[in-house]
C-alpha cells in the first residue's frame, strides 16, 4: 500500500546533511513497522516525508495508488490519509477537545458539526476519554493529550498513522496508557509506521522492524529475527545499547 523507492533528502542548512539516502521500502496494507535507529539517522524525516511534511530532493513514494509527491496533489487531502502523531502532542491550546477534533474533519472531509461531533465522540470513547469532551488540552495529562492527538488523527479515517515518538515527553506512568490504545489500532487492522525506543510494543506488536543509520535503511525484518539474530554489526551495536 505504501511505495517508497529510492527517497533522498538533503538539508542545506545549516550546512549540507544527506538525510535520506536512497530509502526504498514497501509497507503493506495493515502491516505495522516499527522504525528504530540513532538519534539523527533520519527516522523523523523519513516518516514526514511520508505525509509532506517535508518534500524530498528525488525519489517516489505511493500511497494506496496516489503519487503524493505529484505536483497537483492536494497537501490536505495526502495528510488526512496520512494521519500523524508526534512526540510532542500539538492540539490547538485554545480549542477544546470536541473542536480539536472537528475542525480538520469540517473544513477538509467536509462534513457537518453534527456528524463531526458524532465521530469524535465515537473516537474519543474508544481512546478512553469520552468525558473530557469539553476541555483545553492544558486540563488533561500528557497521556490523555496523546490520546485525543491520536482520536484526532482517526477522526479523519486515515489510510495510514504514523507515530514519531509518540510516548517519549510522557511520564513513565503514562506510557501504558497510550501504548495500549496504539496495540488495540493495530489490532483493529491499521497500516502503522512507528519511531519508538518502546522495544516491547515492537516485539509485541510490530510485523516488520526497520534498522535506520545515517539516512539509510542497514537492516530490516521481523521482530523475531531482528531481537534475537541481527545480521549488521551496527545493528548490533545499537541494540546492545538500548537492550
Ligand atoms: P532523533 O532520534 O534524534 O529524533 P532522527 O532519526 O529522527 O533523530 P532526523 O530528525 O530525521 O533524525 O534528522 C536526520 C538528519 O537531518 C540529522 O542530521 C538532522 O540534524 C537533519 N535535519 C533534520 N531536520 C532538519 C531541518 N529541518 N534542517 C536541517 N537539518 C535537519
Ligand atoms: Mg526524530
Amino acid at each position: 500500500m505504501i511505495h517508497v523507492n529510492k527517497l533522498n533528502k538533503y538539508f542545506y542548512v545549516p550546512h549540507e546533511i544527506h538525510a535520506l539516502r536512497d530509502v526504498t521500502t514497501h509497507i503493506h496494507e495493515g502491516e505495522v513497522v516499527v522504525v528504530i535507529g540513532p538519534s539523527g539517522s533520519g527516522k523523523s524525516t523519513f516518516l514526514r516525508c511520508l505525509n509532506r511534511l517535508e518534500y524530498p530532493q528525488s525519489g517516489s513514494i505511493v500511497i494506496d495508488g496516489v503519487d503524493i509527491l505529484a505536483k497537483g496533489c492536494n497537501i490536505n487531502e495526502v495528510r488526512a490519509e496520512v494521519g500523524m502523531v508526534f512526540q510532542s502532542f500539538n492540539l490547538f491550546p485554545h480549542k477544546n477537545v470536541l473542536d480539536n477534533l472537528t475542525m480538520a474533519q469540517i473544513t477538509v472531509r467536509k462534513r457537518s458539526r453534527k456528524q463531526a461531533e458524532e465521530k469524535a465522540m465515537e473516537l474519543l470513547g474508544k481512546v478512553g476519554i469520552a468525558e473530557k469532551y469539553n476541555v483545553k488540552p492544558e486540563q488533561l495529562s500528557g497521556g490523555q493529550q496523546q490520546r485525543v492527538a491520536i482520536a484526532r488523527s482517526l477522526c479523519m479515517d486515515p489510510k495510514v498513522m504514523l507515530f514519531d515518538e509518540p510516548t517519549s515527553a510522557l511520564d513513565p506512568e503514562m506510557v501504558g496508557e497510550v501504548l495500549d490504545v496504539m496495540k488495540a489500532l493495530a489490532k483493529s487492522g491499521m497500516t502503522m509506521v512507528v519511531v519508538t525506543h518502546e522495544m516491547g510494543f515492537a516485539r509485541e506488536v510490530a510485523d516488520r522492524v526497520i534498522f535506520m543509520d545515517q539516512g539509510q535503511i542497514l537492516e530490516e525484518g521481523t521482530p523475531e529475527h531482528f531481537f534475537a539474530a541481527p545480521e549488521n554489526e551496527r545493528t548490533k551495536d545499537f541494540l546492545r545499547q538500548i537492550l
